[in-house]
């Protein structure tokens, strides 16, 4: 276990010099305060939980003290924003202090967001605010024990400091751990502004630190290329099978390493909608629910288009067509296991399709239906939630099908399928009304909430005594509440 001074850096990415960042310094906070700490995210970095509480913490990440090996950067790049092309995008408010090494050998980029001005900052102010701070910290660190790719967040600062939107609210900055920051955008950026030097200096340095693996194929950055589409495939699937709505597809939000990353106004579902559009300035509802697959698709070919310098284009096209298939393998697999299916057949997609839409009618909510699913046997299970749905009769037959299907799949017991089906179905999931709530009372200085959301959040598949509170349906203020885009 380390302490805070005892982290090792490794600066690699500023070490490619100013042509892809710029040295700037965190503007710091007036009176930090910590919020919240995940002591999942200090052990990645082997700290000491116990230094989350003392005074230098909140200093460290309220931008007031910096290692002296930290060098941090504004990274440059640029990206396609509701699928036009914004030339100049870059770190507007976050910096990438540096990138540390743990004793595992690995290491993970320290990246504060909230830290003030960059010249990327348009016309920002560099500051990000208590409310999406939270919402970030908690989706990384939920997303992660749902097992869905994704930053990290290590923890939220709070402060007296003033910052402007809709109203006046509290600024507050936000640590996220990735393995890389790099971005689609990235390489978008040095395409577009015909830097091809810069361009393979930045592929070389992807190839080498994060996909070396692919150096042993014949055409390492076909090689790179497909990997990223089958992350990508994966990440979408997961979000898709646990009704994760990221809002925000941007090819500047879209890692490089295929992980979740820029939390905005994402929500997860309550009750399952398709068409759910968790960012309500996405008027056309490009970034809808149903539409991230496609668009995990567009966002790829975005990325093809800018390492056509490196591939031709025959090849890209090959490895952008292993996406669907890719996807949907992966959706299936994932969706068989959360109904509890052992084995596959092949109509086990349209029994999927057959449940959603009867959810989509009757506005069943989504996580709650399949954790009790499990909870009892296919027979009594299903006679328990019919009741949920306004097409009884289309329920029946679909229960019909299932039942079958189950008694078809395998002989096991009851305590068995639930022990399987629970450990793939979260009972917590982080509803908007949720992290709304633990929101409210930070705003008035009390942490309580979101470190109890958080605790729940880290063990979502297991029964937690005395929390059934975070496992209900939200109440009707909670539904669907409009999540500022402004963060
Ligand atoms: P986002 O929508 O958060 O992914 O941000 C899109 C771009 O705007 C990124 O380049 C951000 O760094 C930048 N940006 C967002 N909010 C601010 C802010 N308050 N100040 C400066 N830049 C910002
Ligand atoms: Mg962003």
């Amino acid at each position: 276990m380390k302490a805070l001074d005892e982290l090792t850096f490794d600066n690699r990415f500023a070490r490619l010099g100013d042509a892809f960042s710029t040295h700037v310094l965190p503007e710091p906070l007036d009176e930090p305060r910590l919020v919240v700490a995940s002591k999942a995210a200090m052990a990645l970095l082997d700290l000491d939980p116990a230094v989350a509480e003392t005074p230098v913490f909140a200093e460290l990440f309220g931008g007031h003290k910096l290692w002296t090996e930290a060098e941090p950067r504004a990274m440059v790049y640029s990206g396609h924003q509701f699928g036009g092309y914004t030339p100049q995008l870059g770190d507007g408010r976050g910096l990438l202090l540096g990138e540390v090494y743990n004793e595992a050998g690995e290491h993970w980029d320290l990246h504060l967001k909230g830290a003030g001005m960059t010249p990327y900052s348009r016309m920002g102010d560099g500051r990000a605010v208590l409310r999406s701070s939270i919402r970030e910290f908690l989706a990384s660190e939920a997303l992660h024990a749902l097992g869905i790719p994704t930053s990290r967040a290590l923890c939220v600062i709070s402060s007296s400091t003033p910052v402007w939107r809709e109203k006046q609210e509290r600024g507050a900055m936000v640590l996220r751990l990735a393995h890389s920051h790099i971005r689609f955008g990235h390489f978008e950026y040095f395409y577009y502004t015909k830097k091809p030097e810069q361009q393979a200096e930045l592929a070389e340095h992807v190839l080498n630190l994060h996909y070396p693996e692919c150096r042993e194929q014949p055409e390492p950055y076909l090689a790179m290329f497909r990997e990223i589409v089958e992350r990508n495939a994966e990440m979408i699937a997961k979000w898709q099978a646990y009704g994760f709505c990221h809002g925000v597809m941007n090819t500047d939000n879209m890692s490089i390493l295929g992980i979740t990353f820029d939390f905005g106004p994402f929500a997860f579902l309550d009750d399952f909608d398709a068409h759910f559009i968790c960012n309500h300035s996405d008027h056309e509802g490009r970034y809808s629910f149903s539409n991230q697959v496609p668009i995990g698709q567009w966002n790829l070919s975005a990325l093809a288009q800018a390492l056509t310098p490196f591939i031709s284009v025959e090849a890209l096209k090959e490895a952008l067509g292993l996406y669907l298939p890719l996807y949907q393998a992966h959706y299936l697999d994932l969706m068989r296991r959360r109904l509890g299916l052992t084995t596959a057949e092949e109509d086990d997609q349209t029994l999927v399709e057959g449940l959603l839409k009867l959810m989509q009618n009757s506005g069943v909510d989504y996580t709650l239906f399949l954790r009790r699913l499990g909870d009892e046997s296919a027979t009594l299970a299903v006679a328990r939630l019919r009741d949920d749905f306004v097409d009884m009769a289309g329920f029946d037959a679909w229960a019909e099908r299932y039942k079958a299907r189950v008694a078809r799949d395998g002989d096991y017991t009851q305590e068995q399928r639930r022990e399987r089906m629970h450990a793939v179905n979260p009972l917590y999931i982080l509803r908007n009304y949720l992290a709304q709530n633990a929101i409210t009372a930070a705003e008035s200085g009390d942490y309580s909430e979101v470190r109890r959301l958080h605790d729940v959040l880290t063990r979502p598949f297991e029964e937690q005594a005395g929390m059934e509170q975070y496992a209900q349906r939200p109440p009707d203020w909670g539904k669907h509440l409009e999540i500022s885009c402004s963060s």
